[in-house]
């Protein structure tokens, strides 16, 4: 299906690997332009030529840190070194970030809740804050937030992580309909257990929390998935490009869990 959105230029956050990566990835298949950040400059490089690889698509590849403001500020310029682009000239968004540390919640202190805030609701306020008006004046725009199902069902030993995208979910939900009527989209992807290198460092940690063997502790984890497998990011890369196609216009504020059933709810 062509999306529609060839020739778009997308900053995509968190993107040298996993879930961020599977989301450039099919961006660049369906002809969007793309800027892509991550903070360790050789996995980025290598991922930056992945996706040159794939078509006629113009890769930047920026090496920052995206929940600062410096990191936000080159991610930004780098637009103008798109075809097309201008200063803060985003026509799609996708922000994502690590994920805030598994842990008991006494552990956590203020200067711990304020990083997991930054990371995982503040920056990609910010994001928004700095691209929305560009899209808003052209007409046209897809935002999209890689959050988690924690925001629908929490994880007890991701405290931080619900709290904090939780709160950018409340926040989205009403900033997508302030500007619904200008042909910006914002939608939330919820993932829920994909195959990635974070979350086989969550599965260590919880499986010490839960006291089980890795192994154990991952077979029971998949018991609970209808599905009976972990997603693959290319699954998750695919809903992303299709929320931010010509295609899904009609598609604004919702909040998009992709979970092999895993959701025990009728809604
Ligand atoms: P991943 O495989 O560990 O990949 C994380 C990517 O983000 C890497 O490219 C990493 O590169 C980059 N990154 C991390 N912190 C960054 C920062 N401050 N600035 C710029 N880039 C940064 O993780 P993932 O599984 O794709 O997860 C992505 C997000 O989805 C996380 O927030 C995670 O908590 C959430 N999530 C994942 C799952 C899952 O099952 N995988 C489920 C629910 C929620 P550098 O380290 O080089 O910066």
């Amino acid at each position: 299906m062509d999306l529609g959105i060839s020739g778009k230029r997308a900053l995509v956050c968190a993107a040298s690997k996993g879930l961020g990566y599977a989301c450039a990835e099919a961006l660049a298949q369906a002809g969007a332009h793309l800027v892509i950040v991550a903070r360790n400059e050789a996995p980025l490089r290598a991922a930056a030529e992945q996706l040159r690889s794939l078509g006629p698509a113009t890769v930047e590849a920026v090496a920052a840190d995206i929940t600062t403001g410096e990191g936000r500020a080159s991610a930004l310029a780098a637009a103008a070194r798109l075809p097309g682009g201008g200063a803060v000239e985003f026509d799609i968004l996708v922000t994502n970030a690590g994920g805030p540390p598994a842990g008991d919640f006494r552990d956590w202190d203020d200067a711990i809740w304020h990083q997991a805030l930054n990371a995982n609701m503040l920056t990609p306020i910010a994001l928004m804050r700095e691209t929305l008006d560009g899209m808003m004046s052209r007409g046209w725009g897809r935002i999209c937030n890689i959050t988690s199902t924690a925001v629908k069902a929490p994880s007890p030993y991701l405290g931080l992580s619900n709290g904090a995208r939780s709160g950018l979910t409340g926040f989205v939900a009403g900033l997508a309909r302030q500007v619904a009527g200008s042909g910006v989209t914002i939608n939330n992807l919820l993932p829920g257990t994909f195959d990635t290198d974070r979350l086989r460092s969550n599965l260590a940690a919880a499986a010490g929390q839960a006291e089980m063997a890795l192994d154990a502790y991952t077979a029971k984890r998949l018991d609970a998935i209808p599905a009976r497998r972990f997603g693959r990011a290319d699954e998750f890369g695919a809903a992303c490009a299709f929320l931010c196609s010509q295609q899904a216009a009609y598609f604004t504020a919702q909040n998009l869990l992709i979970d092999g059933g895993a959701y025990p709810g009728t809604l």
